[in-house]
């Protein structure tokens, strides 16, 4: 076997993630390491932790990278907070809210959902009204489902999970740095995140954050290495059932003890450490706003080819559409070409919408105006060769006035 070096072809990913990822981050993954507990290993893991609460708008000590994707983070939050036999409520308005549901179950929770059918979101009094009948020890919901492109608002959720004292626990991966999100003034106390959407980076680094609450039951539940363990200690029925996913002990690593857990993924860390920085350079809300602007003007492009988007455009994430696949055109077949000829990648869809759904998106480095306008004409150009009946600029023309009315 030989192989040659990696050398990937140019892409431009306008899919609902991973997306392309910004230089500047490509260029800190190839700094080189240091030791584990070398000065600037450990200075750089506490500056990336006062860069994270920045970026979740949160005064919480708590808040560390845990390795691995944005579904490790779910996976530590989760085992970390639920013991077997505790009750946790989900609700659903897309995939990732069904995720959360396996991964509670795995952790032997006894799991409650309330549903909205995808496209749409839960009014805070559908969520209060389960709490009361459910009486959850952990509410866990999604904020930006891709799935459905839909953003669930949580401003309220927070006020009414402290009322019925249940913690509060939120995925924010497609969400955070590209539309707006409040750790501590919405009262969330435990929130995980990924770097391939808004925040511009690869997969392979969960940014968490706990408040001092969730902490006190990390803390309860955490396991103390065997070998550590002095004589007489011992192990608690409801002790986190996991390893590598146990927040105590990743707590304990990350902070002032650095107690040895894992290794630290330093290239990941850089990595998170650059999202961060260049999120905070550019400004959260210029962020938001930048996202927004493209995001709309995607929108008005699509709707100018004659597309139908998809969902309750009233809770539409920034950073993400989804459109009909129309009448008579295979939707595999014009990604294939999308990709093939122009070098452009756009999502399919899961579940209910596989088949009848495009998702495209305009986030973290590729929520420019080029991005916008190339994959609207390129876009323009593999429907109308697929037979469908497209106006002429439609797309791009569109979404230039979108651009002009924002200026
Ligand atoms: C994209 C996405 C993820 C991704 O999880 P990975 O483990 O990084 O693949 C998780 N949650 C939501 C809501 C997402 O949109």
């Amino acid at each position: 076997m030989s192989a040659g070096p990696i050398d990937p072809p140019a892409r431009l990913l306008m899919g609902p993630g991973p997306i392309t990822v910004y230089p500047r981050v490509l260029q800190a993954m190839s700094a080189q390491l240091v030791g584990q507990y070398d000065p600037f290993m450990t200075a750089t893991m506490t500056e990336t932790q006062a860069l994270y609460r920045d970026v979740f708008a949160t005064a919480n000590d708590a808040t560390v990278l845990v390795d691995g994707t944005s579904r490790a983070g779910i996976e530590a939050a989760l085992v970390s907070l639920v013991a077997p036999g505790d009750r946790v409520l989900v609700p659903r308005f897309g995939r990732f809210g069904h995720l959360l549901v396996e991964i509670a179950e795995r952790c032997g929770a006894e799991v409650h959902t309330i549903d909205v059918p995808w496209g749409q979101v839960f009014a805070p009094e559908a969520i209060e009204a389960a709490i009361r009948e459910v009486r959850p020890k952990v509410l866990a919901i999604v904020h930006g489902d891709t799935s459905t492109t839909l953003a669930q608002p949580l401003d309220e959720l927070g006020a009414i999970c402290r009322e019925h004292d249940v913690l509060f626990y939120c995925d924010t991966t497609a969400s955070l740095g590209g539309n707006e999100f409040q750790t501590d003034a919405w009262g969330l106390d435990a929130v995980t995140a990924g770097l391939q959407k808004c925040l511009g980076g690869p997969s392979g680094a969960a940014p968490i954050t706990l408040s001092p609450r969730a902490v006190e039951v990390v803390e309860s539940r955490k396991s103390i290495e065997a070998g550590i363990r002095d004589a007489d200690s011992v192990v608690r029925a409801d002790r986190i059932r996991s390893n590598y996913f146990d927040l105590g002990q990743i707590l304990d690593y990350w902070g002032p003890a650095r107690l040895n857990h894992h290794t630290e993924a330093t290239t990941m860390l850089y990595s998170a450490r650059e999202c961060a920085r260049i999120l905070l350079e550019e400004g959260i809300d210029a962020s938001i706003a930048r996202h927004r602007l493209h995001g709309d003007a995607m929108l008005a492009g699509l709707q100018g080819l004659g597309l139908v988007p998809f969902g309750d455009l009233a809770h539409k994430m920034t950073n993400v559409v989804g459109v009909e696949i129309p009448e008579g055109v295979h939707g595999d077949a014009v990604r294939s070409e999308l990709l093939a000829d122009y070098g452009i990648e756009i999502g399919t869809s899961f579940g209910p919408l596989h088949g009848r759904v495009w998702r495209i998106g305009t986030m973290g480095y590729n929520a420019r105006r080029d991005t916008v306008l190339v994959t609207l004409a390129a876009l323009e150009a593999v429907l109308r060769r697929n037979g469908a009946r497209v106006p002429t600029g439609g797309g791009t023309e569109a979404a230039l006035d979108s651009y002009r009315a924002a200026a």
